[in-house]
């Protein structure tokens, strides 16, 4: 798999999709029909503000432009076909049919004033990491920008009806983000632009399998956006075994691409650490993950294997989990332990799948 988007992957459609356009698009549009500019403010305003599900909402927009809008653009591109909820009440995994009639997930995790939204941006994922659901079958296609977008814009809505918003997201759902880059960029400035979604980019946060071309890149764009690098092992040994796609990219590598991104967005880094019975949990994989992260400005998220259906993986024990830990924390490396939510719903790190 190349790091540029492959053609074929793409989904095509013969209409545009509207919420793949920032404002100054669609004010472009506007001045190419004869529409006054503010015609494009009122849109977004019915769209991401309003909650508005059609065209047809818009009213005080006059019904010709209404439908030439209809006509020209499709909105909305996802459709609900199920929601599932956690016991706890804390988790809703929401499970979207696309214009092809394939499936995403995305899931909503409350926890305190927290409304975190985690996105996916593939369908299915080519990385194919041994202990995930969505890996198992490869990568179907790439999503638009509006499939994603559309995922928080649906989702934001939802909890508007309860006076809430969603307030961070993540791309941890379906799919490696840096193998679709420019709808990863483009959704990001969406949901971060105050004319859609507005979300603060130190709310966002992109995690990668490590293609080092795209941590680079995302490096140079300015963004503010949190990164997550699924380490997974403490050597490329360990990790080739995995994450196979790892082969492409040395470990060394990656880490150097982590630091510069650092370095150059001010922003901390995050390592997880999928904890695996027998595999990547042993002492002396703490003793090799703590000296590959010495120095480091960084935190080590350790997340105990969800299990997956059909995988035959398993969650250590919870005193080799905390030996870990604390092997971790004694070389003062700054260490957090995930407790996953959704578990009961399979919407947790790792479970979410492709839908039949
Ligand atoms: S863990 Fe992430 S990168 Fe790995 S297969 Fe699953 S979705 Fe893809």
């Amino acid at each position: 798999m190349g790091f540029k988007t492959r053609p074929e992957m793409l989904y095509s459609f013969t209409m545009k999709e509207f919420c793949s356009l920032t404002l100054f698009e669609c004010q472009d549009w506007m001045a190419q029909n004869r529409e006054k500019p503010f015609r494009a403010s009122q849109i977004f305003d019915w769209i991401y503000a309003k909650g508005a599900q059609s065209f047809d909402a818009m009213t005080n927009l006059g019904k010709p432009l209404r439908q030439k809008l209809s006509e020209e653009f499709a909105f909305p591109v996802l459709k609900c076909i199920r929601t599932q909820h956690s016991e706890d009440g804390e988790t809703i995994k929401f499970l979207w049919e696309l214009q092809d009639l394939r499936k995403v997930e995305s899931v909503l995790i409350m926890s305190g004033d927290r409304r975190t939204v985690c996105l996916s941006i593939q369908v299915g994922c080519p990385a194919r990491c041994a202990f995930c659901a969505s890996g198992k079958e490869g990568l179907k296609r790439n999503l638009s920008v509006a499939e994603v977008v559309e995922q928080a814009l649906h989702i934001d809505r939802f909890l508007k009806e309860k006076g809430e918003r969603v307030s961070h997201i993540v791309f941890m759902g379906m799919g490696e983000p840096m193998e679709n880059y420019e709808t990863l960029v483009s959704a990001i400035e969406l949901l971060n632009s105050p004319d859609a979604l507005n979300i603060s980019q130190r709310r966002i946060t992109v995690s990668t399998v490590g293609v080092v071309e795209g941590i680079r890149k995302l490096g140079l764009e300015q963004f503010k956006v949190n990164l997550v690098l699924s380490l997974h092992a403490p050597n490329q040994h360990i990790r080739k075994k995995i994450i196979p796609y790892s082969r492409k990219y040395p470990l060394e590598e990656i880490l150097i691409a982590m630091d510069e991104y650092a370095h150059l967005t001010k922003r901390d880094i995050t390592y997880e650490y999928t904890l695996l019975d027998g595999i990547n949990d042993k002492q002396e994989h703490a003793e090799e993950l703590a000296a590959l992260l010495r120095g480091k400005q960084c935190t080590v998220n350790l997340i105990p294997y969800n299990p997956v259906d059909g995988l035959h993986l398993k969650r250590p024990e919870k005193d080799a989990i905390e030996t870990f830990r604390s092997i971790l924390v004694e070389a003062g490396i700054n260490t957090t332990w995930r407790y996953t939510k959704g578990k009961d719903i399979a919407a947790a790190c790792g479970q979410l799948a492709l839908q039949k």
